[in-house]
């Protein structure tokens, strides 16, 4: 059944067993086992189905985001569940991968061990030059990271409104925005870290796609994340890589809702691994037609005060993260955030599934 596992272990096996489903029409199938160096038992696990001709392939992504595999999971079920058996296993290929964040999975959080949001850590080159990007960044850190425990979670509140109207005053809810989210390269404790140097899970996806994409025509990649967006709607954002019209692309996926992530659509980005994949596929692997996207799952909302909210929740579980807190401030927090990243009201995963049915119809 599509649903919601209750741990990253109970995923990653029901995972592994669907390989037993694929080997009857895909004889070239295998699984790939990556054990994550910082501790072993924890693993990104990789469906390889090659078909007899490499015309199209079919790549599926969850829990780039640790927590957010967790829909992540329930997505790659459906689509073992509903739409394997109507791809064409003469010329169509799959990569299904579980949990890219493997730690973040198991331990309900959204970053790697080492405070990295690994959808701002796929670089090439010097992160030594990215220490400038985000510069209202450095002058907005005692907002966004709190540096002392939290302790008292109506004074956490009360200061997060106060400092929030002093800071819109400031630099204007886009300005701000754009701070939080685009990542940043000189805060080790704060949000939206991107790190200063490649990730192990970074290095481990790059050299996925590498090995993936070889011999492929046309290539679809679908990274499967949650947390922003209106309420039980899925967007497709889009990368600024991708050249052809919001048209176009509503017309080939069904998507319900396109966005490019741009800040006057979704929000800027740097590090993005979708990004890196068109870089990837120009440089090493031109003329394949490829297309790649994230589907966002939203949850709290994207008005002002939804937004406020996700903000308020991403300040204070790093906070809390960074500089520890009272068992009540934690209580709270775990609500909140669980709440951002997955829902606990059903109908919203319905919604979800049935959003993502309609791309996964376009494309089986
Ligand atoms: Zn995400």
């Amino acid at each position: 059944m599509a649903n919601v596992p209750a741990s990253y272990e109970q995923s990653r096996t029901r995972f592994r067993a669907h390989l037993d489903d694929l080997t009857g029409s895909w004889p070239n199938t295998f699984l790939t086992c990556l054990p994550l160096e910082s501790d072993p038992a924890l693993s990104t696990d990789i469906i390889t189905a090659n078909p007899v001709i490499k015309e199209r392939l079919i790549v599926i992504t969850t829990g780039e985001h640790g927590i957010e595999g967790y829909l992540g999971s329930a997505v790659l079920e459906l689509f073992f569940e509903e739409y394997v058996r109507r791809l064409d296993p003469q010329t169509t290929g799959l990569l299904l991968i579980h949990a890219i964040n493997p730690w973040g999975m198991k331990s309900w959080e959204r970053q790697n061990p080492s405070n990295v949001d690994l959808n701002r850590n796929f670089i090439d080159g010097d992160f030594e030059s990215l220490k400038t990007t985000n510069p209202d960044y450095p002058a907005l850190a005692p907002y966004f990271t709190p540096s002392e425990p939290l302790n008292d979670t109506a004074g956490a509140k009360w200061r997060f409104i106060v400092n929030t109207i002093k800071n819109m005053v400031t630099f204007g809810s886009r300005r701000i925005r754009e701070a939080a989210l685009m990542g940043q390269y000189h805060s080790p404790r704060g949000i939206y870290f991107g790190g200063m140097e490649l990730q192990p899970e970074t290095v481990t996806m790059m050299d996925t796609y590498r090995k993936g994409f070889s011999g492929y025509r046309e290539i679809i990649h679908l990274d499967m994340h949650t947390g922003y967006g209106p309420r039980d709607q899925m967007t497709m954002v889009t990368s600024p890589y991708e050249k052809r019209p919001a048209a176009e692309l509503t017309a080939r996926f069904d998507a319900p809702r396109i966005a490019t992530a741009n800040p006057d659509e979704f929000y800027t980005m740097q590090g993005d691994m979708i990004d890196w994949e068109y870089r990837l596929v120009e440089r090493e692997f031109p003329g394949i037609n490829f297309f790649a996207a994230t589907c966002e799952f939203g949850t709290y909302g994207d008005l002002i005060l939804q937004a406020a909210r996700s903000l308020r929740t991403t300040i204070v579980k790093n906070q809390l993260n960074q500089f520890g807190g009272s068992p009540e401030a934690a209580e709270w927090v775990k609500g909140e955030f669980r709440e951002l990243y997955l829902p606990s009201d059903p109908a919203w995963l319905v919604k979800a599934l049935a959003d993502v049915r309609c791309v996964f119809n376009a494309i089986t």
